[in-house]
């Protein structure tokens, strides 16, 4: 694939770029979702065209220490994805909600009119992913071993018809129900972009218009529109904000002292 030779630098200025579009149009109460959309149609596109912004493959090779499969010389890709990180801590997880292709494949998966289960062990699906994060560092380090292979992120996106992919095909199926199962309970650098967002300065908030009718709570899939819910998992979807009746209660603000919402 000609397109495949553009350089990965290229879909990460993307996503530099676009995390501060999007976090200003939220701000500035400028966001629609129909921007949204299109947003993940891109990602996609460009996960398909040049395998890139995809942060978590990145971030495995550079742990394998795999600078050819990383695409960039070492010392890009290491700010590359410490800049995902600040601007994370900065703005929220728009990097994994509209502009990481693995993340929005699976969020236009869940958009498929089929029943969702919405699990709410939000801590059990933390540990599991820490749990995992711990294998996937010392599969790489001690053995080399690339882990995120079996899961087919890349043979997926690359269109090679491996076991892989199937696995891959099988978490989208996954995601039609189960929200982000990949981002979820395996991608070991949605672990540090978790860890920044549950500090993130900026934040969806309610504000004295909440009415606590709590229709923002049933509407979230990763149970994170509570009141006191960190928003480590709050992939800044919307839908409690579409779910939300009372124009205003929730805003994209900075984060109150307490850092409650
Ligand atoms: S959690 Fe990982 S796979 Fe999911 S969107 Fe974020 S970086 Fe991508
Ligand atoms: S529904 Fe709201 S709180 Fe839940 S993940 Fe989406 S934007 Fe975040």
């Amino acid at each position: 694939m000609v397109v495949s030779q553009i350089p990965k630098a290229v879909g990460f200025i993307y996503a530099l770029v676009m995390i501060g579009v999007i976090a200003y149009l939220w701000y500035s109460g400028k966001w629609r979702q129909k921007m949204g959309w299109l947003l993940l149609v891109i990602s996609v596109l460009l996960g398909f065209l040049i395998f890139s912004p995809v942060a978590p493959w990145q971030f495995q090779q550079l742990v394998l220490r795999d600078v050819q499969g990383l695409g960039a010389p070492l010392i890009v890709g290491i700010i590359g994805l410490f800049v995902v990180l600040v601007l994370t801590f900065m703005f929220g997880r728009f990097f994994c909600g509209y502009l990481c292709p693995v993340g929005t494949v699976q969020e236009i998966g869940y958009h498929a009119p089929v029943r969702k289960v919405n699990m709410r062990q939000k801590n059990a699906f933390l540990l599991i992913r820490a749990a995992f994060f711990v294998v996937f560092l010392l599969q790489a380090f001690l053995l080399s071993v690339s882990l995120l292979s079996w899961f087919g992120i890349r043979d997926f996106f690359y269109l090679a018809l491996t076991a892989g992919t199937v696995v891959f095909i099988g978490i989208l199926v996954l995601s039609m129900t189960f929200y982000r199962p990949f981002c979820r309970l395996v991608c070991p650098y949605g672990v540090l972009l978790s860890l920044t967002a549950w500090k993130s300065l900026l934040r969806l908030q309610r504000s004295d218009a909440c009415i606590e009718c709590k229709k923002c709570e049933k509407a979230c899939p990763t149970d994170e529109a509570k009141r006191d819910d960190g928003k480590a998992e709050c992939y800044l979807c919307g839908r409690c904000v579409d779910a939300c009746p009372t124009p205003g209660a929730l805003v994209y603000r900075r984060r109150n002292a307490e850092g409650k919402t």
